[in-house]
């Protein structure tokens, strides 16, 4: 299903849980199937079928998502998904910090509260410019510095554009952390408290669990979800369709209610690399701030008090 991204979009959220297939591939913002659940959409409920075959809707607050890493093996998770070049664009138009996606993500990959993988900052580019909300994952550089410097190639570049890493080689020298010039990485200084079934799990590289102490970590784009032909959570997660996913080689990406030609959104939108000039060609692009849907002050809501007055004392200065 192609859209325009001039077809006005009609609001009609229940779109989000068809299946959106893209090219003869599939990532969708879906209903799961097969008596799973489905994970992270927009609606504060979610829909289960029943062993009985009947469709329920229950609080997404009750329901985890199930790690489905079956039949890929680790030799597999190293190498990708066969004719896929996974890419990310992020509207800064559109975001007003509502921070669905930092907590869709905590909750797909079992992380505290304080550990975000994906963060979202106040930028303002010159003293004369306006500010605006910044979010930022892992790039999934094409020449990734912290690949580079792993000595003992925990940290990987895969054929599908993903940077992932296999914290059972991790040794915890940190070096990727200090290679990153976009302080996306975490270190786990403490035994991370997960639920026993996650602890439980083996570890793979495409789900990023169970975390370990001692290891770093940071967004890894869901490949599992990918495999089962969905989006990644923080993509269906955001209220406001900031993000995009999608596959190069297709040259089709979708935030789960548009799905629109890559190329074109990148031309006509002028997007743009951040710290390209850095020569580490990230697989995410941005579309510049450009007739913002918000103002900045309402993404301030969502913050704590001390941090909102911090942001807003530098904003005034
Ligand atoms: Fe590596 Fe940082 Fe690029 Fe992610 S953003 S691939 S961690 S250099």
């Amino acid at each position: 299903m192609m859209k325009d991204q001039s077809t006005p979009d009609n609001g009609d959220s229940s779109r989000r849980r068809d299946f959106i297939k893209i090219g003869l591939g599939a990532l969708a913002a879906s209903t799961c199937a097969g008596g799973l659940c489905s994970c992270g959409g927009k609606e504060d409920t979610v829909e289960l079928l029943t062993p009985e075959g009947e469709v329920v809707e229950v609080p997404a607050q009750h329901v985890s998502h199930v790690h489905k890493t079956v039949g890929v093996s680790k030799e597999e998770a190293r190498k990708g998904i066969e004719g896929r070049k996974f890419v990310m664009v992020i509207d800064l138009a559109r975001c007003n910090n509502a921070r669905k996606c930092i907590t869709a993500c905590q909750k797909m990959h079992h992380l505290p509260e304080d550990k975000e993988w994906i963060r979202v900052r106040l930028m303002k580019d010159t003293e004369e410019s306006a500010p605006y909300w910044f979010p930022k994952t892992c790039f999934h550089c094409d020449n990734p510095p912290c690949v580079k410097v792993c000595p003992v190639d925990a940290t990987f570049k895969r054929s599908d554009g993903l940077v992932l890493i296999d914290n059972e080689r991790c040794i915890g020298c940190k070096f990727c952390m200090a290679a990153c010039p976009y302080s996306t990485r975490v270190f786990n200084w403490d035994e991370p408290e997960q639920p026993e079934e996650i602890q439980a799990l083996d570890f793979s590289p495409e789900t990023s669990v169970p975390s370990r102490v001692g290891t770093v970590e940071k967004c890894d784009f869901c490949p599992d979800m990918a495999r089962m032909g969905k989006l990644p959570d923080c993509v269906t997660a955001c209220p406001n369709g900031v993000f995009y996913f999608g596959d190069e080689n297709e040259d089709i990406v979708t935030n789960g209610d548009e799905t629109v030609r890559f190329s074109q959104l990148i031309n006509d939108r002028s997007g743009y690399r951040y710290m390209e000039d850095l020569g580490t060609k990230p697989r995410v692009w941005y579309l510049p701030p450009r007739d913002r849907l918000f103002p900045v002050d309402r993404g301030m809501e969502n913050l704590p008090e001390d941090l909102q007055d911090i942001l807003q004392e530098m904003l005034d200065t």
